[in-house]
């Protein structure tokens, strides 16, 4: 029988904030100080490759797992935290700021189209 407390669980497990997540994820971004930013961001390329290896076997193969591309995305994800750390930003800073960008393109009819300073 699924209890209350069962129910309050799962919320927080849903209601997780990227700084949670970045504070918890730190605690397993165990590499050489020398190697900060470098050794996310190969990870994250490894990963983002990872992600696009599955998608090309649903291609490939004719069926689709998506809990194996969300445990992809998720490897994206501590990669991601770990660079932000690296760089000294919050995950929550950048989700802002992707979003603010996002929708300032959007006011400008520039969501469309190419270049990183629409
Ligand atoms: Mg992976």
């Amino acid at each position: 029988m699924i209890t209350q407390d069962d129910i309050d669980a799962w919320k927080v497990m849903y209601e997780m904030t990227f700084g949670d997540y970045q504070t918890e994820a730190q605690k397993t971004a165990i590499y050489p100080d020398e190697h900060k930013i470098v050794y996310p961001a190969l990870g994250l390329a490894g990963e983002a490759g990872e992600v696009a290896n599955k998608v090309k076997k649903m291609l490939r193969d004719g069926n689709f797992d998506r809990e194996d591309v969300a445990a992809e995305v998720g490897d994206c994800l501590w990669y991601i935290a770990a660079l932000c750390r690296d760089l000294n930003f919050d995950m929550g800073y950048i989700a802002r700021c992707n979003l603010d960008k996002l929708h300032s393109r959007m006011e400008r009819g520039t969501i469309q189209g190419s270049g990183d300073k629409r």
